[in-house]
């Protein structure tokens, strides 16, 4: 496993691509943009909803013991207070009284002043730093139309409170006895100190968790199922094993409420650094909730009761999909033509295929692609292109991702046949013009799943 990123992508070229190509561009663009905050383009939305898609379908379509729920951003502040997050959800923060920047007082190496200009010539500004202060990560706003302490209420810093809360609905509602699960894909805010990295860090991102509810002395199988259950999802969605581990945090890194974390890592370019976090929480949360609402949260079945263990897949949409699109980029020279490509698997590739006229201003050729085109639209996500030169066509169609391109030219006429290309071998084929939609369906790989 190497210890550093060697690949050629950085976050930077990514993030060109991303927004050349419309999968990302920077929020609120024209007025400046806003610190760490994005919006997805076309691409980027097909991307980050297959990612989601593929969550979805692997926990809970092919599963019978994982239900879906889709909680409130905005709930009752007490839901925080028995979390935990109001009271311990902050990092220790020094500000810089020379420059007005706050770091995290854990992660003072990165502490730089802000390199305000100093008032004397040849002074090197230095940071001035106040003692450390807790910071609360929590959003806050009010709701209804009084701005008072009575109707403050914070934007969720994850989709998992919305899950425990709902645990007695969702038990007296659904046919599930644990093992069981309970999943959510949403989006959560956080004010973080130090965003960054593109889609790595944001104030504003989306989340994929599952809380699964177990009897206790099934916690610790059901954690080691999960994290290479979730492991193995990336690997089956295209991410290279190598760069791809599983670290198991230290007893001082563990939270209070949990007895086992592991976070699957990735080497970005950046470092190996989190992208899903694997807890086993214990009876920890559902307790809570009970005690501060008055309400029993446990599993009462024929002969017996009690407080179900509960183990916690953590993602993130948009973290993921960084990884997804750090993974595939590839820059490569074929005949002295340099080329940027994205090797996106096809279960995650914005668009699967592209129908392309050789000439866009054949009326022949334009009639048998749009008609190819109409014939694919109903099974895949495809995209007819009759617009540029072919090369031009083809390279727009490598730097989004799509898997194969369908050529319609003159020979197509004669023969009834098109050219398949495959964006990361290049290879040409020709085939039957009819068959083409079963022949792409076909390469489509089947999706995994990880059944108990
Ligand atoms: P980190 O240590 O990176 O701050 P965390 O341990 O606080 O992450 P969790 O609370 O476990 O993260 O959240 C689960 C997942 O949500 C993370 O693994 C990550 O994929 C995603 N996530 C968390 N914070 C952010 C963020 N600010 N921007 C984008 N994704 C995030």
């Amino acid at each position: 496993m190497p210890e550093t990123y060697e690949g050629v992508a950085t976050i930077e070229k990514v993030a060109a691509l991303a927004r050349r190509r419309a999968f990302v561009f920077p929020s609120s663009d024209i007025y400046g943009g806003l610190g760490s905050s994005y919006d997805y383009g076309h691409y980027g939305v097909l991307l980050k909803q297959n990612v989601k898609a593929e969550w979805q379908r692997a926990l809970v379509q092919e599963r019978e013991d994982i239900v879906l729920l889709d909680s409130a951003i905005i709930l009752n502040p007490k839901v925080w207070v028995a979390s935990g997050h109001l009271a311990g959800f902050s990092d220790p923060m020094v500000d810089c009284r020379t420059c007005k920047l706050r770091f995290r007082a854990d992660d003072l190496e990165n502490a730089q002043c802000g390199r305000k200009p100093s008032k004397h010539p040849g002074e090197t500004p230095e940071c001035d730093l106040t003692e450390a202060r807790e910071f609360n990560l929590m959003f806050e706003t009010y709701v209804g139309a009084m701005r008072e302490d009575s109707s403050r209420a914070y934007l969720r810093p994850e989709t998992a409170q919305g899950i425990f809360v709902n645990f007695k609905n969702v038990t007296s509602s659904m046919r599930v006895k644990p093992p069981f699960g309970i999943a959510q894909i949403g989006k959560s805010f956080r004010n973080e100190i130090t965003p960054g990295n593109f889609l790595f860090r944001m104030r504003e991102f989306e989340q994929m968790e599952m809380e699964f509810f177990v009897p206790p002395a099934e916690a610790q199988q059901w954690f080691e199922f999960w994290v290479e259950a979730r492991r193995r999802w990336y690997v089956e969605l295209g991410l290279r094993e190598s760069h791809l581990r599983v670290r198991a945090h230290e007893a001082d890194e563990l939270s209070h409420y949990s007895s086992a974390t592991s976070d699957l890592e990735y080497l970005f370019p950046i470092g190996w650094s989190e992208l899903e976090g694997i807890a086993n929480r214990g009876d920890y949360d559902l307790r809570a909730h009970a005690e501060h609402s008055g309400t029993k949260l446990e599993w009462i079945g024929q002969d017996e009761r009690y407080v179900p263990h509960v183990v916690e897949p953590a993602a993130g949409a948009d973290r993921a999909a960084l990884a997804f699109m750090v993974d595939a980029y590839d820059e490569e020279v074929i005949e002295e033509r340099p080329r940027t490509v994205l090797r996106l698997h096809p279960r995650i590739a914005p668009v699967k295929a592209a129908v392309l006229p050789l000439v866009g201003n054949d009326s022949a050729l334009v009639e048998r692609a749009r008609a190819l085109y109409e014939a694919l639209r109903p099974h895949m996500a495809v995209e007819y292109d009759a617009s540029a030169a072919i090369g031009k066509r083809y390279r727009r169609q490598d730097e989004i991702g799509t898997p194969w391109a369908l050529t319609i030219d003159h020979q197509t006429l004669d023969d009834g046949t098109v050219t398949i290309r495959d964006r990361d071998s290049l290879a040409q084929e020709r085939i039957p013009l009819e068959g083409a939609v079963e022949l792409v369906r076909d390469r489509l790989p089947e999706p995994w799943s990880p059944r108990a």
